[in-house]
């Protein structure tokens, strides 16, 4: 009986033991007293890492992305010490399209503005603006504060293309416009700058009207306006394929310097076979237009639209409370629309 009893009450104090070292049973205020980091993903020259340290008091933890270390480039040879990347530093008599004909990453990074001719819509195959290699994965211009300017040769439906379909583009730090056919005709019948690929752009004034084709795209930290514009053109122009994009840290200035009805963003099914949902993700982006509501659907397959935290639509004159509407000649696909973070109304 005294055994049991002793025994009963060693349990209930290595029970309590144990337990009492668990964070919920402190209840003192106290300043955290962290360990050392532990590396749990080491960054990369591209990619961000992540490490954690832990509180050696209450058991709380702290984590920090390690920001992405970047090339580090040598002078001479152009390669990068650490990853082995190569780059090509190239001016305005260089030939853009040759220097992204390489297999796996390209990285381009530019000594000049440059201007690059672009071919029309659905003429991909043996044309000589197309960006890469079939074995191309990723090609990355790195304006390094130039200009770039797309060269629209004869037809409203230009395009740019990776020869890889499965190719990712990148633009940083770079101003981009375009010149030629239409070149400020807007979205709508035509298509300014339209990226028939995989595309990112980051750290990029836009000064002219986007389209995105029907690939994944990621905008960040830009700027799209294009006040000079003829017609009423949306500043990005989302043609209904299915495809994700997402929208961060922008601005979408989509008033007109001369007056017309301009634009933000739209997702539009005119032009495209066979429609697709496509799902928009706008975060931390401030909208400001003459007409429409900051997002127009007009899609008979529908939407899905994540708005997420700091976006601002008081710039938006028709209407500063929802950020999306549904085409009013598209009444009865509305049900297909579903919107997340913001409220939704029909086209009046
Ligand atoms: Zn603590
Ligand atoms: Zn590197």
């Amino acid at each position: 009986m005294k055994k049991t009893v002793i025994s009963i009450i060693g349990i209930t104090l290595m029970l309590f033991a144990f337990t009492a070292c668990q964070p919920r049973y402190i209840f003192v205020p106290h300043v955290h007293a962290f360990g050392e980091w532990t590396i749990i993903k080491e960054a990369t020259c591209t990619d961000e890492g992540v490490k954690t340290r832990t509180c050696k008091l209450c058991s709380e933890t702290e984590t920090k992305i390690i920001e992405a270390l970047g090339h580090d480039f040598d002078a001479v040879t152009n390669t990068c010490t650490r990853c082995g990347t190569v780059r090509q530093v190239i001016s305005a008599e260089d030939d853009f399209l040759t220097a992204t004909q390489k297999d796996g990453d390209v990285l381009i990074i530019l000594q000049e503005d440059i201007t690059i001719d672009i071919a029309p819509w659905a003429r991909p195959e043996n044309d000589k603006s197309v960006f890469g290699t079939d074995k191309t994965e990723s090609i990355v211009i790195d304006g390094n504060g130039h200009d770039i300017t797309f060269n629209n040769i004869d037809s409203d439906w230009n395009a740019i293309y990776t020869k890889n379909e499965d190719a990712v583009l990148t633009i940083k730090n770079a101003t981009i416009d375009n010149l030629g056919h239409n070149a400020d005709g807007g979205t709508w019948n035509g298509h300014d700058i339209n990226f028939n690929c995989s595309v990112v752009l980051d750290n990029v004034t836009a000064n002219n009207a986007i389209a995105l084709g029907g690939k994944t795209a990621t905008i960040k930290n830009s700027t799209i306006s294009d006040a000079d514009c003829t017609s009423d053109a949306y500043m990005l122009w989302i043609q209904a394929n299915g495809q994700t994009v997402t929208v961060e840290d922008c601005i979408i200035n989509g008033v007109s310097a001369s007056g017309k009805g301009n634009r933000a963003i739209k997702i539009a099914d005119e032009y495209v076979d066979e429609p697709k949902a496509v799902t928009l993700n706008v975060s931390g982006t401030t909208f400001s237009s003459d007409s429409k509501a900051a997002v127009l659907v007009t899609n008979t397959a529908g939407a899905t639209i994540n708005w997420g935290e700091g976006n601002d639509i008081s710039g938006v004159k028709a209407d500063t409370v929802n950020a999306v509407w549904n085409d009013g000649d598209r009444a009865s696909y509305m049900d297909l629309v579903k919107v997340y973070g913001c409220t939704m109304k029909l086209e009046p």
